[in-house]
């Protein structure tokens, strides 16, 4: 017998988390709102587990390549992952990565819950040398708002050499353009509120992981903390991770070429896109990625008060935090009191979204040429 061919992962998205092909079954497992089940079956009660949340993680676990966790937000996935770290662990962790993240570190490590050593996560033997004695490297790649691209093998092959665990925060990559755990990593989160679910409807979040014990571990913190899904967002983010390929091949193209108009844009300072032959990420994110996201960062001549007025300049591409939904989005992150200092006043956070975009290049020129 013939092993079948492994389908292709834009073919996982769209099949995987269906009911069983039964007379009058429906494709898709339904909204299952339950606090209650019966007696006598595996799950219980609603916050043990959820038909709707099964087939969601099903689904994730499918593009991951290992079991999936859903919880109610991208940060209470970070949160059971940090949970995992022993008492007063080291956590290694980029100086740029996502505000919430390092937020919730610190506030983790000023209760003296655990120890944090902010590293650049592109700087492979920085990031070895500090790996003794740690319990987990935290990785972002490309990083929230940076864009800095880690060299994941190199990262995980130095965390396994001295016995740490890796978690990566997927989020911005996607399943679909990066598999960490392929890579070798033990962990992968994300924030689900973004690309999976991809309407700017929906907060959610999940761990997966091809670790039993850590699975283990991550749904027994799941079960007491309490930081469970909703039925109704998971429905949401499976019908939104039916359509990811499609949205992220338009929003990758869009994001591609105004990157590369906006490099050769006379007020413009600064791009990241690690789709750019000319990034400093680029030549890693051709070896370990399957594209290069949809999130570019411009850094504008006049700093921050020119990049202010680009936003509000804006008519198309809306004002607002967060990433990843179909309609494209811009903000300045530093106007956050969170955002690591390290990220310039003036970078201008871009979310390419579903738009045709010549119409989200005619609307940034305007707002740049008004702003200027
Ligand atoms: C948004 C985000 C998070 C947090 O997710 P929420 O769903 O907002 O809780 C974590 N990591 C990254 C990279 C993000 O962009």
């Amino acid at each position: 017998m013939n092993q079948p061919e492994p389908l292709a992962p834009a073919t996982v998205a769209v099949t995987a988390g269906r009911p069983p092909r039964r007379p009058d079954e429906p494709l898709n497992v339904p909204v299952v709102l339950a606090s209650t089940y019966h007696q006598g079956g595996p799950v219980g009660y609603g916050r043990y587990g959820n038909p709707t949340w099964s087939a969601f993680e099903e689904a994730l676990g499918a593009l991951e390549g290992g079991r999936a966790t859903a919880f109610a937000s991208g940060l209470a996935a970070v949160a059971a992952v940090l949970d995992l770290v022993p008492e007063g662990g080291l956590v290694l962790a980029p100086r740029h990565a996502y505000s919430g993240s390092l937020a919730l570190l610190g506030a983790l490590a000023a209760r003296g819950r655990l120890r944090v050593h902010l590293v650049d996560i592109a700087d492979s033997p920085a990031v070895a040398a500090a790996c003794p004695g740690a319990a987990l490297v935290w990785v972002e790649t490309p990083t929230n708002p940076a864009l800095e691209v880690a060299d994941l093998p190199a990262v995980v092959a130095a965390a396994r050499a001295a016995g740490v665990m890796v978690g990566v925060d997927n989020t911005f990559a996607t399943p679909l353009v990066q598999r960490p755990l392929a890579a070798g990593a033990d962990l992968v989160v994300h924030s689900a509120t973004k690309y999976l679910a991809g309407h700017s409807d929906v907060l959610l979040g999940a761990v997966v992981t091809t670790r039993v014990d850590l699975l283990d571990r991550v749904v027994a913190h799941r079960t007491l903390l309490g930081a469970v899904p909703g039925a109704m967002e998971t429905w949401l983010a499976l019908r939104g991770l039916r359509t990811l390929a499609v949205r992220l091949d338009r929003a990758q193209a869009s994001a591609a070429e105004l990157a590369r108009r906006l490099l050769g844009h006379p007020l413009v300072h600064r791009v990241r896109y690690p789709g750019l032959p000319t990034d400093p990420g680029h030549a890693r994110a051709v070896a370990q990625m399957d594209g290069f996201g949809a999130i570019v960062c411009v850094e504008l001549a006049g700093g921050a008060p020119a990049a202010d007025r680009v936003v509000a300049a804006c008519r198309l591409w809306v004002a607002a935090t967060s990433l990843g939904g179909v309609e494209s989005t811009l903000e300045r992150r530093r106007r956050w009191p969170a955002e690591s200092p390290g990220i310039p006043e003036g970078l201008l956070r871009l979310s390419v979204g579903l738009e045709d975009v010549e119409d989200l290049w005619r609307d940034l020129d305007r707002a740049m040429d008004s702003a200027a």
